[in-house]
């Protein structure tokens, strides 16, 4: 590969910032390929997420931010598949070498990777304008992995956390949605720093029908679940979990497409026979994380959204796509 031309070496670079113990792969950085160990009947999960700056991330945002974000949309989707992540690689496109600024993003994906013990396992140094492609791998047992296609007319909708907040944030940097102040840390937070739910995505195995993480807004997401497992949903907004700042702009146009069709939440959306429920209901106390059900799968096409009067609701937007017209 190229080379940066710097008084720093790509080697250099790589055992400064990058080379740290794999303690669950059988060869980790440093050699041409990384080995790894899959268990006997396991099916192995792999997942790919680039980052662009301008385009994913705001180019002067916070690296440790930045580091952390790179493997948490990762982790994500290891979440929705209700995968064990293990391994990652880290394809960093770089303007020049900053070592302040790498060690800081270096710092963001560790602390994360090592929350999960997830090991960075080899990647790809070069120079370009900035943008990160991490892979993730790990394991599922055999057959057993949630898949958008499963779900089925009568389902009920989950989703867990709360939605919005991120879109929230990134509207009030664009000046498009004034928070108030006291919120803006809260909200920024949930935009730089997401929480992707494994434990959540594991215990749902055997419990879910089907499963997507919402990146790209609850319509836009919960439409791929509907259009892979050929049904409809119906979803009624105030069952809708939102924070207690998103609540203060849910009136607005701005507000209700930030929590409808936003994006950026990094939770889980899923799908469960009523039967299920209170099994779920046990799970959100045993892992501390809030799962509400927002509404109901049906024969038919396409995501319904229902306002209090029981009367469709229509929003702007339906998720974030890079390649549609604007
Ligand atoms: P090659 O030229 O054979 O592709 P490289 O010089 O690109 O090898 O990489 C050397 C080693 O460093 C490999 O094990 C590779 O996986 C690892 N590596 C390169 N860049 C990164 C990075 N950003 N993070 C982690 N490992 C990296
Ligand atoms: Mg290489």
């Amino acid at each position: 590969m190229t080379t940066p031309r710097n008084t720093t070496s790509e080697f250099e670079l790589i055992a400064r910032h990058f080379m740290r113990p794999a303690t669950n792969a059988v060869l980790g950085v440093g050699d041409d390929c990384a080995l790894l160990n899959v268990t006997n009947g396991m099916d192995l999960a792999v997942s790919t997420d680039t980052m662009v700056s301008g385009t994913h991330f705001f180019p002067e945002v916070d690296p440790e931010h930045l580091g952390h974000k790179s493997l948490a949309v990762n982790l994500s989707d290891m979440a929705a598949m209700g995968a064990m992540p293990y391994w990652a690689t880290l394809a960093l496109t770089l303007p020049s070498v900053d070592h302040s600024w790498l060690g800081a993003f270096a710092k963001g994906f560790f602390d994360l990777a090592e929350e999960f013990n997830v090991s960075l396992v080899g990647g790809d140094t070069t120079r370009g304008p900035l943008s990160l492609t991490v892979t993730i791998m790990g394991e599922v047992p055999a057959g057993a992995a949630l898949r958008r296609s499963g779900a089925k007319a009568g389902n009920d909708i989950w989703v867990s956390g709360h939605l919005g907040d991120a879109a929230l944030a990134v509207a009030h940097r664009k000046g498009k949605v004034k928070l108030d102040p006291d919120d803006v840390d809260d909200a920024l937070m949930r935009l730089y720093e997401p929480t992707p739910r494994v434990q959540l995505g594991q215990a749902l195995r055997g419990l879910a029908t089907a499963a997507i993480d919402i990146s790209d807004g609850l319509l836009a997401d919960l439409g791929h679940i509907c259009r892979l497992s050929g049904v409809g949903g119906t979803v009624e907004l105030e069952r809708i979990p939102i924070s207690s700042f998103a609540a203060k702009h849910v009136e607005t146009a701005e507000g209700l497409t930030a929590i409808v069709s936003g994006g950026d939440d990094y939770e889980l959306c899923f799908t469960a026979n009523p039967n299920s429920r209170e099994s779920i209901d046990d799970l959100q106390n045993m892992l501390g994380v809030p799962l509400r059900r927002i509404g109901q799968i049906r024969r038919g096409k396409g995501v319904s959204l229902l306002g209090p009067d029981g009367k469709a609701v229509k929003v702007d937007g339906r998720g974030y796509d890079h390649f549609s017209a604007p």
